[in-house]
């Protein structure tokens, strides 16, 4: 650990992408793809049984930065990100109830993936709070909360295991057949069964290299298998081809019925299927409303409305580019 420590400078301006060069692999991978700054508090209770609402309460948030943190522990270390210190969240609120589906949009850099990570606490926010049934998520207990909160991102984050650990993760009872219709549901039984280790490949940084596309659909497969309380997606079909992408798109589309989701930057017609639209810019949410409504009211949602779906009719709206990468 010490080697670790010691390229202090490089690792302050360093990206993990850099770091993860340097450091122990699985174990930091690990961490990032658990919990990376959650503190378990000693009588952290699980969240409550039954539909759950979230709510996100007068939040603001900094990334930790290097100077900010303390190189006490490996998890530290895995957070420190240059462009750290800065806030990016401010005053943002919003709620969720059960069952219901909330739409973020808004340009690049706006905030959208960091309002989506803090929601099953990848991080705690600087102010105000993050609720679960009404419960402030830092009272909850981090398995409880990964059980309920399933979060699909854009890279498809893997742990260096096989195909069925990797899956059996989400859901360890499940069984084989389980496992391999949530293979099929999101269109990766096929390849899987072709590797010769089949659901035994070892997958993850050093292991049989999957596609993103692949990836993500095996992170989609876990949810599928998992059925969490609560769906975040984010940005989750843009690495996918066109092919795999309508499937995939219908699985998941299944896999929300009835689950309190938040989504991010998706498909028109997803976003149009949302009972909430909010608009994210510079870190605050600056319109919420309703698809028709946001369009009358002709500010920044029409604005993105108008540029990113003027080609787009509504006939090929399954198809229309994603709104915002
Ligand atoms: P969006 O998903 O809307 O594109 P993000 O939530 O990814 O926006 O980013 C919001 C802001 O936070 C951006 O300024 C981005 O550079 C910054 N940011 C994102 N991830 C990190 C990180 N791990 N460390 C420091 N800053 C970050
Ligand atoms: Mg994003």
């Amino acid at each position: 650990l010490t080697r670790l420590y010691s390229p202090l400078t490089a690792l302050a301006s360093a990206r993990m992408d850099v770091m993860s060069a340097l450091v122990s692999f699985e174990r930091v991978f690990e961490i990032l793809d658990l919990t990376p700054l959650i503190r378990e508090i000693p009588d952290a209770k699980p969240v409550p049984d039954g539909p759950v609402a979230v709510e996100v309460r007068d939040v603001g948030f900094a990334y930790p930065s290097a100077d900010k943190v303390s190189l006490a522990s490996l998890e530290e270390v895995a957070v420190l990100d240059s462009r750290g210190g800065e806030t990016v969240l401010h005053d943002v609120s919003f709620r969720v109830e059960p069952g219901e589906m909330v739409a973020l949009v808004g340009s690049s850099g706006a905030g959208k993936s960091t309002i989506a990570q803090l929601i099953p606490r990848l991080y705690d926010v600087d102010t105000g709070a993050v609720l679960l049934s009404d419960t402030d998520v830092r009272t909850l207990t981090a398995d409880s909360i990964r059980e309920t909160v399933g979060l699909v991102t854009q890279d498809g984050h893997l742990f260096h295991d096989t195909v069925r650990g990797n899956l059996l993760l989400a859901r360890p009872e499940a069984t084989e057949e389980q496992v391999w219709d949530a293979l099929r549901r999101a269109r990766l039984d096929e390849l899987i069964r072709s590797l010769p280790s089949g659901l035994d490949t070892v997958v993850g940084e050093r292991g049989y290299r999957l596609s993103g596309g692949e990836r993500q659909r095996l992170t989609i497969a876990r949810l599928l298998l998992a059925q969490p309380r609560v769906v975040i997606l984010d940005e989750a079909t843009a690495h996918l081809d066109s092919t795999s992408e309508a499937a995939v798109q219908e699985a998941l589309t299944e896999a929300l019925a009835g689950r309190t989701s938040v989504v991010i930057a998706h498909r028109l017609s997803t976003i149009r299927a949302a009972d909430q639209i909010l608009v994210v810019e510079a870190g605050r949410i600056v319109e919420r409303g309703g698809h028709q409504e946001l369009l009358a009211a002709g500010g920044r949602y029409a604005e993105l409305y108008r540029t990113q779906f003027a080609d787009s009719g509504p006939k090929s709206s399954a198809n229309a580019p994603i709104l915002q990468a």
